[in-house]
């Protein structure tokens, strides 16, 4: 790095992000990437070698170790060995991956799925490989940074709408020429507020406005729905969204992303997405792990039973203490602080006395509402949740928040 000018940008940048880092650990307020050193059955974590509740999980269903899906892993490995012979459209298609493919398609209620190798990937080129110059892509202000790259890298004229505020989603769409090609793009379940799109609303505007519809599932699968097959069940709308897109890595405990519609559309998406002809496919532990995952869910409702009374359980007991959770109704608990600084300190309260949870800043988040994101999961103890409550809002008294 010495050997660039000073007024070099890309050592500018590199300096800039080194120096908030180096002034966070200083202030014992870094808490990025911190290793998790023990999984404790999912409700409880080993971190910096103390044991903690896990209150910042994805694996929404408590599904990460469970013994079918290690054992899919297992015999995929013994099987195949642990990767593939390149992409999928070459000699990287194995039977693990289409037969994850159909168990998709039938847990999402629909024709057909494609698997990429993660969400974000997904989100990037399945939306590239949808729309493009002189097309339209309307998405909610406060979706996820893979949906805003994907709309960007497609060349198509982006517009955003106010956060699921379905008037102001009316005045894009009327903005838009009505002979132009358009595509909605919403988050089923949103990643840092948990509230939840307003789906019948979205669907009927997008119907009278002649617009394609995309939603990422990534936190609605097995989270809504009685069955946990997401945010159509929940709604009891049947198959309403044309493209429906999810991760393999957050209930699901595995890595990749998928889509699920009609058959023309994956069809397409095969021939079409640059992420899935030029990068190699999931390799077959990954793949059968998650298709084992899907066949848990369904085989086990009673984790989305108690996912939802324990998430239930959690925001009722922040918002009596109270705690602003925004407008969250799943599993995913923002407990909102105010600036950064009050969100690095309540983490270090929660670490200190036992709870894990982390903190999401600007620009994640917008200024001033820096927040805890917490989680809860199916694995959690109702007791243990009481007890989390407890603890945070103790933590809240001595910060000064609530
Ligand atoms: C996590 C997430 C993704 C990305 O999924 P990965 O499989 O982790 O790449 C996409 N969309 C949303 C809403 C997410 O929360």
């Amino acid at each position: 790095m010495d050997s660039h000018a000073a007024n070099d940008r890309i050592a500018q940048r590199i300096r800039a992000i080194c120096q908030r880092v180096e002034e966070g650990r200083a202030a014992g307020f870094y808490f990025y990437n911190q290793p998790i050193e023990e999984l404790m059955g999912g409700a409880r974590v080993r971190v910096n070698g103390r044991e903690m509740g896990m209150y910042a999980s994805y694996s929404y269903l408590g599904l990460v170790g469970h013994p079918r899906i290690n054992e899919a892993a297992r015999r995929a490995i013994e099987r195949y060995g642990t990767g593939t012979h390149g992409v999928r459209f070459l000699a990287g298609t194995l039977p693990v991956h289409c037969e994850l493919e159909e168990t998709i398609a039938a847990f999402k209620n629909t024709e057909a799925a494609v698997t990429f190798s993660s969400g974000y990937v997904t989100n990037l080129s399945v939306i590239a490989a949808l729309v493009g110059r002189g097309d339209y892509v309307i998405c909610d202000k406060l979706n996820h940074a893979s949906i805003v790259d994907g709309c960007l890298l497609s060349g198509a004229e982006f517009r955003r709408f106010r956060h699921n505020d379905m008037n102001d989603l009316e005045r894009c769409l009327r903005q838009v020429p009505p002979e132009a090609t358009k595509l909605v793009v919403v988050d089923a379940v949103f990643s840092m507020d948990g509230d939840i799109i307003d789906l019948p609303r979205v669907v009927e505007l997008c119907r009278q406005y002649n617009a394609w519809l995309m939603v990422d599932e990534a936190h609605s699968v097995g989270v809504l729905g009685k069955t946990g097959r997401g945010i159509e069940e929940h709604f009891g709308l049947g198959d309403v969204i044309d493209i429906k897109m999810g991760t393999l890595s957050k209930t699901i405990p595995s890595v990749g992303g998928y889509v699920a519609g009609k058959r023309e559309l994956i069809t397409y998406l095969r021939h079409a997405c640059r992420s899935y002809i030029f990068s190699a496919s999931l390799p077959p532990a990954q793949a059968a792990a998650a298709n084992e995952a899907f066949k848990v869910i369904l085989d086990e409702p009673w984790r989305v039973e108690q996912l939802r009374s324990n998430a239930e359980l959690f925001i009722r007991g922040l918002k009596e203490a109270g705690f602003n959770t925004l407008m969250t109704e799943t599993a995913i608990v923002p407990i909102i602080c105010g600036a950064d600084e009050r969100a690095f300190m309540m983490t270090r309260e929660c670490h200190e006395n036992g709870i894990f949870v982390l903190p999401v800043i600007s620009p994640a988040v917008p200024e001033g509402l820096a927040r805890l994101r917490a989680t809860v999961t199916a694995a959690h103890d109702p007791k243990d949740i009481a007890r989390a409550v407890e603890i945070i809002t103790e933590a809240g008294r001595r910060v000064g928040i609530i």
